[in-house]
């Protein structure tokens, strides 16, 4: 199935593509947005929705949904044709009514005809990081979780959380209000990687009967009769087996993430994560491909979302300029 042809289109709705989206609809570009993800807002909507972000500008203390909410708003509001559960895997380029222009195919076999690309994929395509236990898949959906979505889907859950990073701790700490306590915290090593405050709280925690720390110990069995009701978890320091009753098991543990296929696209790259891009530009090796956001590699870059925010501005203006074979010119939104 192939798409009419649009000037710009932005593989990845995170808060970057969202920004580029706005820059590109605010200068009267036609703009198409594919996501892989059936949701928009990237790692802010998949990973930290209910975390607060006290780094981006004009905002001192901010829900990470509320910021994507805000961002979807802004970045939609000049009708940007938007995809999700489209992962972009190929890249080439066909000739269209007399113009050269670039072809992008998705797994599911859809094609997206652009004068130009803004690629926003951020870390690529991720998936999370699961136990290495038998039928594990199967618990999906029946108590097994890899991500906080919404509180409320714990309120009054007996929960066992897995990891050590500050995700695990964060939400160890998150759902005290709401899930039964005390909450299961289970982690393989001695020692949490989670800022040391949170690990602290943690312990105080503990202290009074509302958070259960087991370390050097790993979830070794699922038990349930169509959903999750215990899991038994194994201290791997003394071999010691200890049943814990619960209805949700959090699988915290971090994400795999890769470029995918799109490193395959004759792209330089800028070590292995990234795609090397001009940042005066933010023009890749590719002609007619841009790149923004935590996707884009140059000396010096940092991944943050304000950072992303004015590289998707520098990425759209100079897309349309070289589109309209015009002068790259900042044009105020102020009306
Ligand atoms: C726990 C945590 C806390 C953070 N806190 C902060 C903070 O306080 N302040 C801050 O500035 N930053 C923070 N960050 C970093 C911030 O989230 C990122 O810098 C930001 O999300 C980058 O935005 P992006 O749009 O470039 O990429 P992402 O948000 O990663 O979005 C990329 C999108 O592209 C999609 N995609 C990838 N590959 C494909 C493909 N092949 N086809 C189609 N779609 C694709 C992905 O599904 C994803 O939705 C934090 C990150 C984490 C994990």
């Amino acid at each position: 199935m192939s798409e009419g042809v649009s000037d710009i289109t932005i593989i990845g709705a995170g808060p970057v593509g969202l920004a580029a989206a706005y820059y590109a609809g605010h200068r009267d570009a036609s703009v198409r947005i594919v996501e892989s993800l059936g949701q928009l807002g990237g790692q802010v909507a998949a990973v930290y929705p209910e975390k607060h972000v006290y780094d981006v500008a004009g905002h001192p203390k901010i829900l990470g949904q509320k910021l994507v909410d805000l961002c979807v708003e802004q970045g939609l509001q000049f009708g940007a044709d938007v995809h999700l559960d489209e992962e972009v895997a190929d890249l080439t380029r066909i000739g269209q009514n007399g113009e050269e222009v670039l072809c992008l195919t998705t797994k599911s076999g859809r094609r997206f005809l652009s004068r130009a690309l803004i690629v926003t994929a951020g870390h690529g395509a991720f998936e999370p990081r699961k136990l290495a236990l038998e039928g594990i898949d199967d618990w999906e959906g029946r108590g097994l979780h890899y991500f906080v979505r919404r509180k409320e889907v714990f309120a009054g859950k007996s929960c066992v959380i897995v990891g050590g990073g500050d995700s695990a701790l964060d939400w160890t700490l998150g759902l005290q209000d709401t899930a039964e306590l005390p909450i299961t915290l289970v982690h393989r090593r001695e020692r949490f990687r989670a800022l040391e405050t949170s690990v602290k709280e943690a312990r105080r925690l503990e202290e009074e009967g509302k958070v259960r720390i087991c370390v050097t110990s790993e979830v070794r069995e699922i038990r349930g009769d169509g959903a999750i009701e215990a899991v038994t978890v194994e201290n791997t320091a003394t071999g010691e087996l200890v049943d814990v009753e619960c209805d949700a098991l959090i699988l915290l543990l971090g994400f795999h993430s890769h470029l995918g296929s799109i490193a395959d696209w004759g792209l330089v790259l800028h070590g292995k994560r990234q795609i090397l891009v001009e940042p005066k530009t933010m023009e890749t090796s590719l002609p007619g491909v841009y790149a923004a956001g935590d996707v884009a590699g140059y000396e010096g870059k940092i991944t943050l979302i304000s950072v992303g925010f004015g590289e998707a501005a520098i990425a759209a203006n100079n897309a349309i300029a070289a589109i309209r074979g015009e002068k790259v010119q900042p044009k105020y939104s102020t009306d």
